[in-house]
């Protein structure tokens, strides 16, 4: 075993209101307003700094209606780490407010399941529904990171540092991935999107943008049998993230959660 540990940062960089009716499939009957936040998040110990997703571009973000607070590269500034020296980032699922910022990182390896680059380059894309979460752009991008020799491919669940690892928990993309990382309280999920809300996964009600139900509802299980209780599964779009986790400072407040510290409620 590895006593390796690691800071956990959530890290917020855009917003938007949706309601419940377009995001919860079988979710409460009466419609309502929901608020989303976006999310990069980063994770470090002495040893390395690890990237997880790198958020979406304003240009991208304001054409689908979502508020750019700032430049993903700009949060991670917020808390001492520069983009442009980041060695690996794992990129969660090719969604456009996962994927949309690649170029921020010249010289990083990108971390990706073998079954989201298939899915995206492939029939599944001939299909408008499953297409529209995704930036041509960003896919055209990895292909050709992967032929510059820039990008891991991962099979199912693979540690890929001392107490970090890749979970393969496919139904809101066929090839999403989530995260586990050991810190100062056990070991944390990131959940990115196999999760969107803490809701999600303690209803088992699915999320209205998916691949395949049976699959997501699967995801939500997994998420607790990797995780030594509910308070380590960390959501990938819920506001209510940083509510529950203490900021950095009293500046970062609304901003940045650390995760790897107790949340309060
Ligand atoms: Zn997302």
């Amino acid at each position: 075993m590895s006593s390796a540990s690691y800071e956990i940062y959530a890290i917020k960089y855009g917003e938007r209101m949706g309601s419940r009716g377009g995001m919860f499939v079988y979710g409460d009957p009466h419609d309502a307003p929901v608020a989303m936040d976006y999310f990069v998040w980063a994770i470090r110990n002495s040893e390395r700094t690890i990237v997880i997703d790198v958020g979406y571009g304003r240009e991208e973000g304001e054409r689908r209606g979502r508020t750019f607070l700032r430049s993903p590269d700009e949060g991670l500034r917020l808390v001492g780490i520069e983009a442009s020296e980041v060695e690996d980032v794992i990129i969660t699922h090719m969604h456009y407010d996962h994927a949309g910022n690649l170029a921020l990182f010249p010289n990083a390896r990108f971390h990706l399941q073998d079954e989201e680059v298939a899915y995206v380059t492939g029939r599944a894309m001939t299909h408008k529904v499953l297409r529209s979460s995704y930036a041509i752009d960003d896919v055209v991008e990895m292909v050709r990171l992967t032929h510059g020799e820039r990008v891991v491919f991962h099979a199912g669940d693979e540690e890929i540092a001392p107490g970090i690892s890749v979970h393969h928990i496919p139904g809101h993309t066929r090839g999403l991935q989530s995260v586990r990382v050991a810190s100062q309280r056990g070991p944390v999920v990131l959940a990115s999107d196999a999760a969107h809300y803490y809701e999600n996964v303690e209803k088992e009600t699915p999320f209205a943008v998916l691949e395949n139900m049976y699959l997501m509802l699967e995801g939500f299980r997994k998420l607790r049998k990797l995780a030594p209780s509910d308070a380590h599964v960390v959501p990938g779009h819920d506001p209510a993230v940083l509510e529950r986790y203490p900021a950095p400072s009293a500046e970062l407040e609304g901003i940045v959660a650390r995760l790897d510290l107790a949340p309060q409620a």
